[in-house]
This record gives structure tokens, sequence and C-alpha cells, in this order.
């Protein structure tokens, strides 16, 4: 921002606020002492504790939706969770406030999981249908177990802790929970944790072949956003020391889904712009509330507006427009080189395939291949469009289950292993149409590769950072770390795809066609990179319709046509198989390269 002064060193992922912390930590502490002597109304004190503590609900939203992309219709469940073990913990079992926050939130985490477990098997409108059925079977246990629950009566007399008995202290207290929670989702985008969420919610199947856990990273993100409804709700419950089933139904779940979509999914600022306006706009429109149906017309047409208007929400809009003003900040180039051990010395063979078969139905897309690919030296696998290449490598990677065949890399058997854990065990790649998570930077593309379960540098911060920088320094794109890869060129998101895999300091490499789609000048460069990568010893399987960057690059080749392997062998050999030249290069006298 303007104002403010920019740092960047070797270890920032993205420019940083020199009194953006001070300045915050500020800004809460005001926000508390204002709670505590400005003089109110119990009606202004009322919507204040139901703005913050919603407010906290929502940032669970930012996690979930905002991070992860998961969409979760049923934040007022993990609400009314908290909410009711408060209420009910204090005043039938006589447990102390804290105590019942405590179990409110276990208990709201531990569904949350469940719920995120639901997510093994679906995504999309199936999740939110499930989402929805958890709300409706929560509402109902509240309305209908009344020996425990109290039924629609709802739980009354809910005390407040000791030092925080009275309505303005605890006004504070709940600003300084959010405030504090806030922050910590503020910070989580830049944890590795953090980075794992985007990634999954850019593309999920790039982020597997990285090496993300996708399914616990899902189940994670599901737990935190119910940890914060179960807090909120357990505060809502001390701020208003009655609830009752009706205050936790699917309705408010779409009221939360709206605040946070209305202020911004991206940012906790988001969610709080989300529920501040969301409570207070029916409080300014009361006055209309004398022409029955028009003030609900009004609320909505302005939510449609605001919503049609700015996509990403208010606070999306906002940064969007601040952003105008933002000093680019260009990375110092670090210097770093690109370590890349290949796996160090083991044996002779990096990959070993045998009889390896993939059937979609009927067809044969890959018919008992066997590969052996050897350490250190650059392995092409060739073939006409549709004769099972990609599919090859999608078996080998996991994202395709093998019909019959195993697969050994580095000695170890992965033929059954899911995507993450072939990566883990050494596997890199890229893809023929580049998988890139278009919402994030260069850079922070770059640090899941590096952060790959496996590689030594993954879990010190300063040096995944630093790894990252050296692989995109490696393929000439260190001076744009820290844009937004959609913006790139495709010439630039591949050599991003192939830094973020070589970041990951992989065992062996597959590159599934990087020439495609590049200009001369841009091959060029490829081939360059190629044998850069190639001369520093790391393994490297690579698909390609380029002959001469093939004849140029590879030592082994190997040749499938209709799914089955027809020539395998040192480069020049195979060339000059004539079952290669027939399938493979036709056998017309005008063979094009
Ligand atoms: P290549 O990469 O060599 O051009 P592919 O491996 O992409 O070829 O495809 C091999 C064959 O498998 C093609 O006939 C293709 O249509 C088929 N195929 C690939 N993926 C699938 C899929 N998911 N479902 C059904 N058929 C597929
Ligand atoms: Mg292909």
């Amino acid at each position: 921002m303007s104002t403010t002064e920019t740092t960047a060193t070797a270890g920032d992922i993205r420019p940083r606020l020199r009194w953006g912390v001070p300045a915050y930590v500020l800004l809460v502490l005001v926000a508390m002492t204002l709670a505590i002597v400005v003089p109110k109304t119990g009606y202004i004190l009322n919507i204040s504790m139901q703005a913050t503590t919603y407010a906290v609900a929502v940032l669970g939203l930012t996690i979930v939706l905002g991070l992860c992309g998961q969409i979760n219709l049923a934040q007022a469940a993990f609400f009314g969770l908290g909410a009711y073990a408060v209420g009910l913990g204090q005043t039938d079992y006589g447990l102390n406030f804290w105590v019942c926050l405590l179990i409110g939130t276990g208990i709201a985490a531990g569904f949350g999981a469940l719920l995120g477990a639901s997510t093994l098997r679906l995504g999309g409108h199936y999740l939110a249908m499930v989402t929805i059925s958890f709300q409706q079977i929560v509402t109902l246990v509240l309305i209908n177990w009344i020996p425990v629950t109290k039924g629609p009566d709802g739980v009354r007399a809910i005390p407040r802790p000791p030092l925080f008995g009275d309505g303005s202290t605890y006004l504070a207290l709940c600003i300084a929970v959010l405030g504090i929670l806030g922050y910590l989702v503020w910070r989580l985008r830049d944890t590795r944790l953090g980075r794992a969420m985007r990634a999954v919610r850019d593309n999920e199947l790039a982020a597997g072949v990285a090496g993300i856990d996708v399914y616990r990273t899902k189940v994670t993100a599901f737990a935190l956003s119910a940890v914060l409804g179960g807090i909120g709700g357990g505060l809502f419950a001390g701020g208003f020391s009655y609830v009752s089933p009706d205050q936790f139904s699917f309705a408010e779940s779409v009221v939360f889904l709206t605040m946070v979509l209305l202020g911004g999914v991206a940012s906790p600022i988001g969610a709080v712009i989300g529920t501040g306006l969301l409570i207070l706009i029916p409080e300014w429109l009361r006055f209309l509330k004398s022409i029955p149906g028009l003030y609900l017309a009004i609320y909505g047409a302005a939510v449609i507006l605001i919503v049609l208007f700015m996509p990403d929400g208010i606070w999306g809009y906002l940064r969007g427009r601040l952003d105008r003003f933002k000093r680019t900040v260009l990375p110092v180039s670090s210097g770093l080189a690109l370590p890349l051990s290949g796996g160090g010395e083991g044996s002779e063979t990096v990959l070993e395939v045998r009889g390896l078969s993939k059937h979609f139905g009927g067809l044969k897309a890959v018919d008992e291949v066997d590969l052996t690919i050897r350490r250190g030296g650059v392995h092409a696998l060739i073939g006409p469009n549709g004769s099972g290449k990609t599919t090859t490598l999608n078996v080998l990677s996991g994202l395709y289950r093998a019909t019959a065949g195993t697969v050994t890399l580095n000695g170890q058997d992965i033929t059954n292993l899911p995507p993450h854990a072939r990566t883990k065990a050494g596997l890199g790649r890229t893809f023929q149409n580049i998988r890139l998570w278009r919402s994030m930077t260069a850079l922070e593309n770059v640090m899941v590769g590096a952060e790959r379960p496996g590689n030594p540098v993954a879990n010190d911060p300063a040096a995944v950072v630093a790894r990252a920088r050296a692989a995109l320094a490696f393929v000439d794109l260190e001076d744009r770390a820290n844009e937004v890869v959609a913006s790139f060129s495709y010439g630039h998101q591949r050599a991003v795809e192939i830094a973020r895999a070589l970041a990951g300091d992989p065992v062996l490499l597959l590159l599934d066609e990087p020439g495609a789609g590049l200009n001369s000048s841009e091959k060029v460069e490829l081939r360059n990179l190629l044998k850069r990568i190639s001369a520093r010893g790391l393994t490297i399987m690579i698909i390609d319709h380029d002959m001469t960057l093939v004849s140029e690059v590879a030592q082994h080749i190997t040749v499938l046509n209709f799914g089955r392997r027809i020539a395998d062998g040192y480069s020049a050999d195979v060339l000059k198989h004539p079952d290669v030249i027939a399938a493979y290069l036709g056998t017309g006298p005008d063979v094009a390269a």
C-alpha cells in the first residue's frame, strides 16, 4: 500500500507491511477499550455481540471455502454445537465456562472432521448436500432430544465466565478472541498447510501429484472451520444467555455463507466486513418496516448487487483498488544454486515397469508395457497421438489405477500407492495441459513443489523459500517470483511447472510434452533447460513429438503404438527401426520431424 514501507528479503514470500502487526494489535486494543468505556444501550451491545461472535464462525468459512474451496452449508450446526456445550455444560452439569467452550470446540472439531471425511468420495453439489443433511440432523436432534437439549424451549440463564460477567467486558473478550483468531487465519494462508489448501482449491489433481495429501488437507480444513464455528457459538451462548434450536438452523448457515461471500472469501478481513454488513443492513433498514416486504426486497437486492458487481466480495474489490497503489518490489536475485540429488547413488535402474496395462472398458490404452529407466539419463517415450503415452504417465504417477502390471521406483513397489505417496517416493512430473495453481504466485507454486514430503528441506520454511527461488532462477523466472501465474505466457507457465517439479528434488522427472505449444525460441530455451537438468544428474523421462529435440537430448527411446511397446533401446537404433518409421513417422517420403 502507498503509505507503508514494503520490505522484501530472500526469506519473504510476499512484501510485508512493516507496521502491519503492531497496527493490528493497536486496532484490536482500541476496539476492546471502546467496547468497555463507551456507554451503550442493550440493543447496541447485542448487535455488537452478535456481530463479533458470528464473525468468528464466518472466519471458519474463510478457511474451508476461501482457502480450500470446499462448500460448507452447516456452519450454523457447528455454531450450535459450541453454543449448546457452553449452555448445557454450565447449567446442567455445573462445568466451568472455559471447560465447556473447550468441550464444545472439541465436539465441533470431531464432527467437522467427520464431515470432511465425506469429501473422500464426494465433491461439489454432493458435498453441499451432505453438509445440508448434517445441518438438518443437528437441528432435529436439538429439537427432539428433549431430555438432554430441552427441545424447542432452549437453554436459559447461561452464565458468563468470572471477570467477564458485565456485557461490556464480555464484548471486549469476544473482540479479543476475534482479533486473535483473525490473525491466525490470516497467517494460515502463508503456511505449508495454507498453501496446500489453496493448491487443493486451485487444482486438486496437481496438488496430489505435487505430494499433498488432498484428503487429509480437506479434512483438516473442515475440522478447523468447525473449531471456529464452535468457538463462535460458545461465545454467542455466553453473550445472550439463552439459546434455542431455531438460532442454529439451515437458514443461519446460509446467512453465514452469504456473509463470507459478501465480504470476500479470500481474507479474514472479508469475513469481518461481510458479517458486520449483513448484521447492520437489516438494522439500518428498520425504518422501512412499516411497509411490509419492502425491507426484505431492498435487503435482498443489496446483497445481489454486491455479489454481482463484486464477485470477489467487498474486500476483494477494495483490495483490487488498493493494489493499484502498491509498489512492486522486485525480488533480489538470490544467486542460489539448485542442487539436484537425483536420488543419490542407488542401483543403476530408477524405474522398472513390468507388464503395465490400463484398459478403459474395451480400449487397451496401455497394453502390457515393459519399461526400464536407467539412472542419470534422458529417456524418451514417443508414439503417435492416442498411443497411450499420457495414460502411461498417469498410471505411473497414480492418477489411474493399473489394470495389470507392476511399477518399481528406486527399488520400492509403488504400483498401488496414491499419487501423493508416489511423489513422496521420488516422482516428479509435469502435465501435457499445464496444471498450475493459477491464483497463486510463481514462488508459491514452486514452494509447494519444494514442500514435497520426502524432500529434505520440506520442513524448514526458510530453506523452502530458498529452494523455490533457486528453482525459479534455474528456469530464469526469479524476477517474476511474486507474480500470479495466471498472467504468465504459455512458455513461462511451462517453465514454472518444471521449476515446481525440480524444487521437490525428485528421483525421476516425468515430462509430458513440455514442448507442446511453445514457439521456436521457447523450444530452444526448453532444449537448453533439459540439457542443464540432465547435466546435474537428474533422470528424466520425456514425452515429445519433436524428433529433433528427442534425438538430441534422449539416450534411450521407447516407442508405443496402440498402447503396445513396439520398440525400445538406444535412440539411434530405435529411430532407424522399420516398425517405428512405419508406425510413428509414417511411410511417405514427406516425413515431418
Ligand atoms: P497419447 O498421450 O499417447 O496421445 P493417451 O494416453 O492420452 O495418448 O490416450 C490413449 C488412448 O486412451 C486414447 O485412445 C484415448 O482416447 C484413451 N483414453 C485416455 N484417457 C482416457 C480416459 N480417461 N477414459 C477413456 N479413454 C481414455
Ligand atoms: Mg498425451
